[in-house]
Parts: structure tokens; sequence; C-alpha cells
């Protein structure tokens, strides 16, 4: 099945996370038809792939309102992003402060990357409409996360295409907290739980720890901020 209505049609960037499964609720509260797409970059951790599949899985069961809109999944290969290496999410190597001020879990490129590959998937799809969780409040200073880059990526995107790309970025100027608030209000506490149960944030991919807030290691940077953030959310 392919897009039903261009402009009612939305396709968002899903790894399976607590950020891009809000936008995927989101995109399905706004778009009469809402496709996803994935990438498997090389990441370290597998288990993000695997709660995509779950994730997906577990709307079409638990959220009616909702299955009927969910269509096509994508998940596209760029393990270029594995070779070029370098990275604390592609290769062995400890998350901390880089010499270049920023985490070494800083992907370079990989947000445009991630667009231009989504824009020419729905350049094909009949989908103009793209839906990111790129967040510039708690962005650990990722560059490609800001409003700025998005912006300016969508519009290098629409002159080579010769078509209009928009890419809606929801979570852009809201922190950790809200993003839980904002899962309540679209799909009520069923959301939330499913968040909580399936979604994998952390950058070590743990799914042995079971915390208020979901799976994971509670000590890296991505733990520290969902946890936080789920607190603030709960008034903890
Ligand atoms: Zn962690």
């Amino acid at each position: 099945m392919t897009a039903k209505n261009s402009a009612d049609s939305a396709l968002v960037l899903f790894s399976g996370g607590q950020d891009s499964t809000t936008c995927l609720a989101w995109a399905l509260a706004r778009f009469a038809w809402v496709e996803t797409v994935g990438f498997d970059y090389g990441q370290r951790h597998a288990v993000e792939l695997e709660a995509r599949v779950r994730i997906l899985a577990a709307v079409h069961s638990r959220f009616p309102q909702w299955s009927d809109r969910l269509g096509e999944d994508q998940l596209l290969a760029l393990d270029v992003l594995k070779q070029i290496g370098g990275s604390a999410l592609t290769d062995a190597t400890k998350i901390e402060m880089g010499r270049d001020g920023l985490p070494t879990s800083f992907v370079p490129g990989r947000n445009v990357l991630f667009l231009t590959a989504a824009a020419a998937l729905g350049y094909r799809r009949g989908i103009a409409d793209l839906v990111g969780g790129m967040c510039e409040t708690d962005f650990s200073g990722y560059p490609d996360c800001r409003e700025k880059t998005i912006t300016a990526t969508a519009e290098a995107l629409t002159l080579a295409l010769d078509r209009r790309v928009t890419v809606h970025t929801p979570l852009m100027y809201i922190d950790k907290g809200q993003t839980w608030a904002l899962a309540e209000e679209l799909g009520g506490r069923a959301l939330v739980d499913l968040i909580i149960e399936e979604t994998v944030t952390c950058y070590e991919g743990d799914r042995v720890h079971r915390h208020d807030w979901g799976y994971g290691c509670g000590v890296c940077p991505a733990c520290d901020l969902r946890a936080k953030g789920y607190a603030r959310y709960t008034g903890a």
C-alpha cells in the first residue's frame, strides 16, 4: 500500500526510542496515513532495531484508533556511518567529552544523512512531510539536532528534489519531562506504558535493569536524561 493522499501523509524517522515513539504518536494523531523508516547504521546495539518491530506491532494491537493509519515500515542500511566510525555509538569507545567539545556519542552527519534518505524514500512513496525527534532543549550539544540545521536541510532537500520537503520536529523545544507528558496527552497511560516497557534509549542497550522509567543501565547520559525527565513528569 502506498500513501493514499500525499498531502495528508507523513513519514516518521522511527528508531525505537522514547523520542521517535512519541513522534510516531504525534504523527498518527495528525495525519491520515503514517509510514515509518528506520536506519541500520551499524549501531552497537541491535536491541534498538528489535524494539522498533515490537512497538509497531503494539500500536496495531493496542491502539485501534491509530492501527488503520499506520502503513509500511522500512529499514534502510546506512553502514557508511559505521565505516567512518569514531563514535561511541558505532565503536567500542567510552562515552565521554571528546576533544571537539562534543560527547563521543556524536555521529557526524547522522541527522543530515537520515533526513536525506528519508526524503528520498518519501519522494518514492509520495510523502513530503517527514517527522523526526530532533530536539535542541537537552541535545547534548549535537549541532545536527538544532532547528537551524533541520530547517536548512529541509530547504536543501526541497531544492535537490524539486519538490516540497517539510520536516516536523514536535520535540524541538520541549524537555524530556514534557516529552513524557506529550506521550500521555497523545495516547494516554497506555502509550506511556508502551514507552516504558518497549523503547530503548540507553547508550549501552541495556534491557536487563528495569527502572520506573523503563530499561537501561541507569548511568549513561541517555539514561540520566530519561530518568530525570520521568521524575519531572511524575513530580517525583
Ligand atoms: Zn544507559
